[in-house]
């Protein structure tokens, strides 16, 4: 008998607004002091009135769109009533049988629905005793679920990226998942048989790690001829497991019904042609254009759209290198980008994205390499200073100062070991191979540690060939 995964995703998303979803308090996730953004209506006090945030709508309308999926004409809110201390109103606004998106696709996996809730507080369990902060009580929450569509855990993290990255272009979360920005539950089961609902994923790593845990153990169960038990599991990181957290026979009757302070509203009071026609480029079509467009590498693109201002920061820089070089290379660019600055920026301790590096000065520096002013080498220390000060390479190469080394005097007794060493190079030379001229000048940088001046190395190397 052969066991196919069948696996859905159910995913809650902090909406980026400024306040909650029913009040005025201030929706900050980041912020510390607890109970500080609260007030009588996101605390559940008798006799207050919850009024929609009408930015978190368009947010979920946004993501409706971006995946294909029909904006309901008329949605609603229900309460879904039950206890737990940090739910204040013993109910949770919520959808039901309306939400404001159904249908929709992505990465091949149908979408069911997406809908608009409130978020609860948090416990914080210290000393023996539990305390409630409700600050993030009543922060805007979207709520995506798929349909039992995804076949592998490989499957399951990608199409967790993918999504990620979409509400990052759509700017409507910063979806990061180890802030709980973005938290994935995964429902895993073997050819549709009873699913296990796997909660407490905090990275797609996990998601991945979890749901092929999850898949070994419930075939291993079926193999030996017992029964998959329908429960929630937890993902012990630790441990890499799965453990038993509640049973579905204890599952809730949560007896939704329509929330009365909130009347059926029509969705095109929300201007849904408007917020279509202002999408982005979403990654999958930018991941393509740039392949195209820029003859660069499937990985190479993959890297640069994996956050929207990096993408916007290459092309910046390609097209100031374009107006220099027309016929320059946006591959090398994306290269020295990926690569170069990269490894200044990691080992000044942030992150690519955040390097200040101004794209017009890597382009200058790409140009400085092309045209042969720079060597790779010099091309990594010149990338240091940029990343330091914000120069421009052409500033660098001017100020004499920047090679320890322009005179001719000690700079000649360097190009007479490298001819020494070198005789294939100048016989290559000679015979009109133009490119040992850049050789040999490499291996005389090589021996000066790359602090030699290269227009001076050249214009030494070139005099004695000529004699040569
Ligand atoms: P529940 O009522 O238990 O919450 P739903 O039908 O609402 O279940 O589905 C919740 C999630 O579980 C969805 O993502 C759905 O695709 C997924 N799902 C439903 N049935 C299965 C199954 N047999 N195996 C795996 N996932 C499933
Ligand atoms: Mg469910």
């Amino acid at each position: 008998m052969e066991y196919k995964p069948t696996i859905g995703l159910e995913v809650h998303v902090e909406l980026k607004t400024r306040t909650k979803m029913f009040c005025d308090s201030l929706n900050d996730a980041d912020e510390k002091k607890p109970n500080k953004n609260t007030c009588p209506v996101c605390l559940g006090h008798p006799g207050t009135l919850p009024v929609p945030n009408k930015e978190a709508i368009k947010h979920v309308i946004r993501v409706g769109l971006a995946l294909g999926g029909k904006i309901n004409p008329v949605t609603k809110f229900d309460r879904k009533n039950y206890f737990y201390p940090d739910l204040p109103k013993g109910y949770q606004i919520s959808q039901y049988d309306q939400p404001l998106v159904t249908g929709g696709n992505l990465l091949g996996i149908k979408i069911r629905r997406i809908h608009l809730e409130e978020d609860t507080g948090t416990l914080v369990h210290a000393q023996g005793s539990s305390l409630v902060d409700f600050n993030r009580a009543g922060m805007p929450l979207m709520e995506l679920v798929t349909e039992p569509d995804i076949t592998s855990a490989e499957e399951a993290a990608d199409f967790g990226r993918e999504l990620q990255l979409i509400l990052r272009y759509l700017g409507v979360s910063d979806a990061d998942m180890e802030k709980g920005h973005m938290r994935l539950e995964a429902n895993v089961s073997l050819n549709m048989g009873t699913k296990v609902e796997i909660k407490n994923i905090n990275s797609f790593k996990a998601a991945r790690d979890a749901t092929l845990y999850e898949l070994e153990r419930q075939e291993e169960l079926l193999r030996d001829g017992k029964d998959v038990a329908h429960e929630t599991r937890g993902w012990d990181e630790a441990k890499q497991i799965t453990v038993s957290q509640r049973s579905k026979e204890e599952a809730h009757d949560y007896r939704y019904f329509p929330e009365p302070d909130i009347p059926p509203f029509e969705t095109v009071a929300f201007e849904p042609d408007i917020l279509a026609r202002e999408l982005p480029e979403l990654p999958a079509a930018k991941r393509t254009r740039f392949i195209q467009e820029y003859k660069i590498d499937e990985g190479q693109s993959a890297v640069l759209i994996s956050s929207p201002k990096l993408a916007e920061y290459f092309e910046e820089s390609v097209s100031e290198l374009k107006e220099m070089e027309r016929d320059a290379s946006a591959s090398l660019l994306a290269n020295y980008l990926i690569n170069d600055v990269r490894a200044v920026a990691v080992e000044n301790g942030v992150s690519l994205e955040q390097s200040h590096v101004n794209p017009e000065h890597l382009a200058h520096l790409v140009v400085l390499i092309i045209r042969e002013k720079i060597t790779s080498r010099q091309a990594k220390d010149m990338l240091e200073k940029i990343f330091q000060s914000d120069v421009d390479p052409e500033d660098i190469l001017k100020d004499e100062s920047y090679y320890a080394i322009s005179d001719s005097g000690e700079l000649d007794v360097i190009v007479q070991d490298v001819f020494a060493e070198n005789s294939q190079a100048v016989a290559d030379y000679k015979k009109g191979k133009i490119q040992s001229l850049q050789f040999l000048v490499g291996k005389a940088m090589g021996k000066l540690k790359g602090k030699g001046n290269p227009e001076v190395l050249r214009e030494l190397f070139m005099e004695y060939l000529k004699k040569k």
